[in-house]
């Protein structure tokens, strides 16, 4: 699958699964950048990435909710790169809360990260991509937009990230940018590790695969979409749960 040289940029990469798909697309060959606004986080990641053998990265600090900020990310891997050939929306946070309890600022906040900053990225780097007629734009949604439990503003967002890749898919497709959505279910990673145990092993035991996934099966799932063979694959999404968006019932 051909990454080579693709330039990237990452939103939401210096923790986690945006981490690992930076890792991951720069051993195959991509130079990569790293949006984050844990500055020392996302410097790390690149420092990484390149000691494995990526040709460049640059790491950008700054909030991805915020359009100067990801405007002006945009313009410094531009800068650096030239252009971006592969977006990978993917920053998110969590604030899990039953629905007469969730506060406006819980809503807020993760609609706006997990949400909005999707969209704001993703039309800073579009302009880009149509100049050159090649890109891919690969938004990390959640199996979670299916709807779950404690989570009506992250279910909503993650739903919403599914209609923004439709839409994306459809006005984008005549430029040879393909938007596709990869949807996780229960990934170690800093965001589930505060998880109480009980809540933990009842998740893992819902699933068909009963066990927790890793963010290495994801950045496959994403490597697959970014690659240029993938220019056929549009508008689509792609769990990576371990069956679990079969059946909201679990398995046997
Ligand atoms: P993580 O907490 O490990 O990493 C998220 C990163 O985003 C952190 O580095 C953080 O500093 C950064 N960030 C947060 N808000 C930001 C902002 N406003 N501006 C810039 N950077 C910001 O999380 P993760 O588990 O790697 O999640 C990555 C994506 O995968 C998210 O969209 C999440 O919803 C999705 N996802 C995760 C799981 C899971 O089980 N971990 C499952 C499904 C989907």
């Amino acid at each position: 699958m051909n990454i080579k040289d693709r330039r990237v940029f990452i939103t939401g990469g210096g923790s986690g699964i945006g981490a690992e798909i930076g890792r991951t697309l720069g051993a195959a060959g991509a130079r990569v950048a790293i949006f984050d606004r844990d500055e020392a986080a996302a410097q790390a990641v690149c420092s990484e990435i390149e000691a494995a053998g990526s040709p460049a990265t640059v790491a950008v600090s700054g909030d991805a909710t915020d359009k100067a900020s990801t405007e002006a990310a945009v313009a410094k891997a531009k800068e650096a790169f030239g252009s971006i050939d592969i977006l990978i929306n993917n920053v998110g946070i969590v604030r899990d809360r039953y629905l007469i309890k969730m506060s406006d600022e819980d809503w807020d906040g993760v609609l706006d990260t997990n949400l909005k900053s999707y969209f704001l990225a993703s039309r800073a780097v579009a302009p880009l991509m149509m100049e050159q007629k090649y890109g891919r734009i690969i938004n990390i949604s959640s199996r979670a937009w299916l709807g779950n439990v404690g989570q009506a503003n992250y279910s909503a967002a993650k739903a919403g990230v599914v209609g923004l890749t439709r839409s994306m898919a459809l006005e984008l497709g005549k430029f040879n940018i393909t938007v596709n959505c990869v949807a996780p279910g229960f990934i170690d990673t800093p965001l589930t590790r505060n998880l109480r145990e009980d809540v933990w092993e009842k998740l893992v035991k819902s699933q068909p695969i009963s066990t927790i996934g890793t963010p290495r099966e994801v950045a496959y799932a994403v490597q697959f979409f970014a690659a240029d063979q993938a220019f056929y694959l549009n508008g689509q999404v792609l769990y990576v749960c371990g069956g679990k968006s079969i059946s909201s019932f679990g398995s046997a």
